[in-house]
């Protein structure tokens, strides 16, 4: 490797400022970086206590030479540039001689190099930027990097990290994006003292893709291959059980690199449209390779972001490879309403996408959010300001489904039916549950008359009419059973078979979080191997729940659970995605469960939406209809 060097100032400014230490995540991305840049063929990251207290990155790289382990630690030291010309063309991760002296500045840092070849080692260690030891030291060949108490000298700094956990789960997303893009190297992840995966490094992409996602989405995947003028795209993409809720899923990687772009989502999502349901995106683990001047670096490697110079033609190629790879009973329905090569994503839609991203917890997104590099304020660059944008709902893309939402839409009158129906209620539950009491004086003369649609359950009782939605009735019984359940502390059940659910680092993470909201539902849950949690127990209300929907549904929507302030609030938010999940659609509720319902339903007390914040019924009363039928004035 070429001779660590001071980069002049005028190249150092040309480099976009910005801090590369954000969090726990950020520095390892940087470690391992420079780990593949000194060719390493594995690595090695450990993290304790979120790498807050202590993380640490091994390679079997070149090493640093003696003599140059110092000035490595120096702003803008490096050997992989030299001029401002070079900016153009980088090949390497790393190029700004910044991660070292940053990470330095703010943690305490111990290094252990020997290059190949050497007798012995060094070790040198670092205290808030200054030098505290420098000798001669006895290891293998590599580096071994240990950062310990970040940001002990910036506790401002440091209360912006958030909970160790969490700040694992990141750095465990970190190494799993970085896994992706290579293949070719075996990258161990240990949290909190367990191996939690350990990629064969084999340069095989998808039995790298089966340690970190699991047999089930791995035997679910079609190979995708092409290649275009100097071009190639490659990797897999999974479509029936893989597909997701979210765009968490979808893997790109551009010339090495892990990016978060949005014009090859884009791209990949009306490739496969008609093969996924609607509200859902595909598994995707992707690799691009362009000319190297056919992107825009983005000069900040933090980033995920990336920029080509003919977007129109790299989405069009990237259309045509996709599909063409998918076999026609991949993509059964695909009925493209123009020809993908007429169609450009509008700048909204890319938008959305970084957005989605943003917003759905990536490890990085504060620094997304930001712009600091000049690329980033360019008109089209993907850091907006959160305000600037649309709201999440045009159709094309529309990031979920109804169901999925967490907290109740706001209210809204189903006004469609030409007859004048009252509605009763809709309100929030969560601000008045038991608001304004509803005349509802009718429990004993009601009298079932029916299934409308097989949907809607119709009632007359006394002089009113009602039409009951028996899903959303029935959402709202087991809700309300399930949390009554949740007060008195009472069943759980067992499942006969535990069942097992696979899990990334940050879902982990996130999992572990909510344990206890969990069971205080009946969910008891245990951890099942590194990679995967298994469910012994469900509330017993909710029968046979569909779990693999429903845990799907909440890995998914983690990111808005657990910005919940309150306990409450998160087990209400769970119970929700339980109960809704217990509801078969299309069911056809049997005479008894329909008097059940009823029964409930007439209750004065039952709340007039249903979990989601949709009503439950309807009314007409005896004089609305006589009206309509002019009987009367
Ligand atoms: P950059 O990666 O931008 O050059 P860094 O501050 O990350 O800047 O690293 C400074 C220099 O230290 C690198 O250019 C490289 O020569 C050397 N270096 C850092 N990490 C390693 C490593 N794991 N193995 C060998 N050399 C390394
Ligand atoms: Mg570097």
């Amino acid at each position: 490797m070429p001779q660590i060097q001071i980069l002049d100032i005028a190249t150092s400014n040309r480099i976009a400022a910005g801090e590369v230490v954000e969090r726990p995540a950020s520095i390892v991305k940087e470690l391992i970086e420079n780990s593949l840049d000194a060719g390493a063929s594995a690595v090695s990251v450990e993290v304790r206590e979120g790498g807050i207290d202590y993380l640490r990155v091994t390679d079997n790289g070149a090493g640093f030479p003696p003599e140059e382990v110092r000035i490595a630690f120096e702003r803008h030291a490096t050997s992989k540039l030299r001029s401002g010309d070079a900016l153009d063309n980088i090949a390497t991760l790393g190029f700004r001689g910044e991660a070292l002296p940053s990470i330095a500045a703010v943690s305490r840092v111990e290094l252990t190099t020997r290059r190949a070849g050497q007798e012995s080692g060094v070790r040198l260690a670092i205290e808030g930027g200054s030098v505290k030891d420098l000798r001669e030291a006895g290891c293998p060949e590599g580096t071994t990097m240990v950062v310990r108490d970040l940001f002990y000298n910036t506790p401002a700094r440091k209360a912006f990290l958030k909970r160790a956990s969490t700040e694992g789960g990141y750095v465990g997303d970190a190494v799993l994006q970085l896994s992706l893009a290579r293949p070719d190297v075996s990258f161990r992840m240990i949290l909190n003292g367990r191996t939690i995966f350990h990629t064969p490094g084999d340069n095989d992409l998808l039995k790298t893709i089966t340690v970190l996602f699991g047999r089930d989405i791995a035997s679910d995947l079609v190979p995708i291959q092409g290649t275009w003028d100097h071009s190639g795209l490659e990797g897999f993409v999974g479509l029936q059980d893989a597909a997701r809720a979210n765009r968490q899923r979808e893997y790109f990687i551009v010339n090495g690199r892990f990016v978060r772009s949005p014009l090859l989502a884009l791209a990949v999502e009306e490739a496969v449209r008609g093969g996924v349901a609607i509200g859902k995106y595909p598994f995707c683990v992707l690799t691009l390779r362009v000319p190297l001047d056919a992107v825009d670096v983005n000069v900040h490697p933090n980033k995920l972001e990336v920029r080509f110079r003919d977007e129109g033609q790299v989405r069009s190629n990237v259309i045509s490879v996709v599909s063409q790879c998918l076999k026609p009973a991949d993509v059964a329905v695909r009925v493209p309403l123009f020809p993908p090569e007429a169609e450009k994503p509008l700048q909204k839609d890319i938008q959305r996408v970084a957005m989605d991203w943003k917003t759905g917890g990536d490890p990085f997104r504060g620094m997304m959010a930001t712009p600091r590099t000049t690329a980033a304020a360019e008109p089209g660059a993907m850091a907006l300001p959160g305000a600037l944008l649309p709201p999440r709902s045009a159709p094309a893309y529309n990031a979920q489904p109804p169901r999925a939402a967490v907290l109740p839409p706001g209210p809204h009158a189903p006004r469609e039916i030409d007859v004048e129906i009252q509605e009763v209620a809709v309100r929030k539950i969560e601000t008045a549950p038991q608001a304004e009491p509803v005349p509802m004086a009718i429990a004993q003369e009601s009298r079932s008359l029916g299934t409308l649609f097989a949907t809607y359950l119709l009632v007359e009782s006394g002089d009113i009419l009602y039409l009951i939605d028996q899903h959303a009735a029935h959402e709202r019984l087991l809700y309300d059973q399930l949390k009554e359940s949740l007060a008195t502390g009472a069943g759980a059940q067992a499942l006969l078979i535990p069942y097992a659910f696979d899990v990334t680092p940050r879902e982990r993470a996130r999992v572990i979080e909510n344990l206890d909201h969990f069971s205080a539902l009946g969910f008891r849950i245990e951890e099942f191997g590194p990679t995967s949690f298994r469910v012994e127990t469900v509330p017993h209300i909710l029968g046979d729940p569909q779990l693999r929907d429903f845990f799907i549904e909440f890995l998914d929507q983690l990111d808005s659970i657990s910005s919940m302030r309150t306990a409450d609030l998160k087990r209400d938010a769970i119970a929700r995605i339980a109960c809704h999940k217990a509801v078969k659609a299309g069911d056809r509720l049997s005479a008894q469960e329909i008097d059940a319902l009823l029964g409930r339903v007439m209750q004065e007390d039952m709340p007039l939406t249903c979990p989601h914040g949709r009503p439950i019924l309807l009314r007409m009363t005896r004089a609305e209809i006589e009206k309509r039928f002019r009987r009367t004035q």
